[in-house]
């Protein structure tokens, strides 16, 4: 029934059930797309050896039945609307906004210096309570320590500083258990940040000359989607983003099994498709 499908779930089913489900991915297909057998080698990551954020608890944050509270205008501090936009959205990400105010970073963050997390949870908790518009300058004076080259009173790309504050979290989280070096790959894949955004690309190549099929999986925090063409819809750049592409010519595609340049069909798919999903439109 749909009531023990429900428990079933958010007893943490989507954990239990990653292998099963990276082998019903390939069978589903948006409409007017070839399919692509699913056998060959593959590089789905192994299960993680250690658990950093217990699954059933971000299910209990994505399952948080407060209502949250109405979004709260930001004042625009000079070019500051890529920061604002990308902050409202994550004020109105559940699972994060109700780990912050219910459960909080800060008492035990790690951090010594400036850390984007303990921001993000007073700019949460005070979007939280304000009654008015307020500027996010706690956050937005500290661009550059948020990454790359963002710059305070700049105007810069929303998806990147979203990267960065996304990337920052993570890092945020992993530091708790030593930092990267300290957590293998597959575990790393089990923060709460990594619950919330993270999912699986995969890529798929069939060499025409030997059919052999290589898949190649990766860690996705975010679809990067062009509007090609007169594309109307989502769904459509979704279809486009899916389809078979020909490795001809110059692009041709170097094949193990041959050890040769061969002409080969590539493709890329959602393997398992992330509990939140950020998608950036490219529009050029
Ligand atoms: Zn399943
Ligand atoms: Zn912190
Ligand atoms: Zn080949």
């Amino acid at each position: 029934s749909l009531t023990c499908q429900k428990v079933h779930w958010n007893d943490g089913h989507k954990t239990k059930c990653k292998v099963n489900s990276a082998q019903t991915a390939n069978t589903k297909s948006f409409s007017g797309v070839a399919l692509v057998p699913a056998r060959g080698t593959s590089t789905i990551s192994k299960k993680p050896t250690e658990v950093l954020f217990p699954y059933n608890e971000f299910v209990e944050l994505f399952n948080w039945e407060k209502p949250g509270f109405p979004p709260r205008g930001l004042l625009n501090c000079g070019n500051s609307c890529f920061a604002n936009v990308v902050l409202q959205c994550l004020a109105s990400t559940r699972p994060l906004v109700a780990y912050l105010l219910e459960k909080g970073h800060r008492k035990e963050c790690r951090r010594s210096d400036w850390c984007f997390l303990c921001e993000l949870q007073i700019h949460i908790e005070r979007s939280s309570q304000s009654l008015h518009p307020f500027s996010p300058t706690n956050i937005l004076s500290r661009l550059p320590n948020i990454g790359g080259n963002l710059g305070y009173g700049r105007q810069e790309d929303a998806h990147e500083f979203m990267r960065f504050a996304i990337d920052t979290m993570q890092s945020v989280c992993l530091d708790e258990f030593g930092g990267e070096k300290a957590v293998d790959r597959s575990s790393q894949e089990t923060t709460l940040i990594q619950h919330i955004f993270g999912g699986h690309l995969q890529s798929q190549v069939i060499c025409t000359n030997c059919n052999k099929i290589s898949n190649q999986c990766e860690n996705m925090m975010d679809l990067t989607v062009e509007i090609n063409g007169d594309a109307s819809s989502l769904e459509e750049c979704l279809d486009q983003f899916t389809v078979k592409e020909w490795l001809h010519g110059e692009n041709m595609y170097k094949c193990d099994g041959c050890n040769d340049y061969v002409k080969a069909w590539k493709r890329l798919t959602i393997l398992w498709a992330p509990n939140i999903l950020t998608i950036a439109l490219k529009r050029f």
